[in-house]
């Protein structure tokens, strides 16, 4: 079985729409997709009606990727799959994070301006399916579209990533707290690329204590085999997924033509997605 659990569509900053993305992943050859756009579920309907008219049986496991933010305001990404939506906890929590997405991108906005880069909400609004949640790749695509980037990595490289001085945050949850709320929905929970931004090739003991505090919590899985990780953090995450009683996933992060990842490169083995649909309740996985 080929199992990717976390895609993007245009829900938030991939670039194919739900349907195609249910098509693209008929054409990969996946038997299992997670849909996992930012911090919505506003995708899950498009996909699933388009899911009837792929060529190929594929089971789709609706999710989120919600963004979290340590007490120590260290981003966390934690991936919520088959959580029932109208959880009105969950749904509060995620439309907050989307609305504070708003006046951050004007934050944004105006100290790329103040840099004398003429950038405007307009420009970027262009860049964003209707009802997407808005982030830094839509901004991206507008420095792009202004000539003044080549490409997203290069727009993150130099204007957007977390240590430069044109980012800001956004209000989101702190992991613990979005883990119960997921849980609570019904859903099962994996701690999305921990090792994404490690450095030294190394999960730090600071970043061990918080994986251990949300295993406690009811954390689910982590996400081991992932773009991000190189091998040596990926064998570093699995003794931790190990000594915690963790699964394991693997997943492609796909994004359409706004990432070079590609669906299917990593992959989450049937025995552990037999065990995640076994621990959900909150939604069923819908066969196209
Ligand atoms: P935001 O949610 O607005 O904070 O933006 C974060 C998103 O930007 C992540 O989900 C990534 O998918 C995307 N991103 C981060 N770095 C890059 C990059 N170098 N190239 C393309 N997309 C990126
Ligand atoms: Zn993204
Ligand atoms: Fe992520
Ligand atoms: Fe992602």
């Amino acid at each position: 079985m080929q199992i990717d659990l976390h895609t993007h569509s245009n829900g938030s900053d991939g670039t194919l729409t739900p349907a195609q993305l249910m098509h693209a992943a008929s054409v990969a050859g996946l038997d299992v997709i997670g849909l996992t756009d930012h911090d919505t579920t506003v995708g899950w309907d498009a996909a699933v009606r388009e899911l009837q008219t792929v060529r190929r049986r594929i089971g789709l496991a609706r999710g989120a990727e919600i963004s979290c933010q340590t007490d120590e305001h260290i981003s966390v990404h934690l991936l919520g799959l088959l959580f029932d939506p109208s959880e009105p906890k969950l749904a509060t929590t995620l439309a907050t994070t989307r609305d504070d997405r708003v006046p951050r991108m004007h934050a944004m906005i105006a100290k790329l301006n103040l840099a004398g880069i003429a950038v405007t909400f307009a420009d970027v609004e262009q860049q964003v399916a209707t009802g997407a949640t808005l982030g830094r790749p839509h901004l991206a695509d507008a420095l792009i579209a202004l000539g003044v980037v080549k490409d997203r990595g290069q727009a993150f490289d130099q204007y957007l990533n977390n240590d430069s001085p044109f980012y800001v945050g956004h209000i989101s949850p702190n992991p613990i707290d979005a883990i119960n709320l997921v849980n609570g929905a019904g859903g099962v929970s994996i701690l999305a690329h921990p090792g994404a931004n490690a450095r030294n090739d190394q999960i730090s003991e600071t970043a061990i204590a918080e994986i251990t505090a949300m295993a406690e919590s009811g954390l689910t899985a982590i996400e081991v085999d992932h773009r991000d990780h190189n091998p040596a953090i990926r064998t570093q995450l699995r003794r931790i997924a190990a000594d915690l009683g963790l699964l394991v996933t693997g997943a492609s992060d796909f994004h359409g033509t706004g990432k070079l990842n590609v669906l299917g490169e990593n992959q989450t083995s049937e025995t552990v997605w037999d065990e995640l649909v076994a621990r959900s309740s909150g939604v069923e996985v819908i066969f196209g």
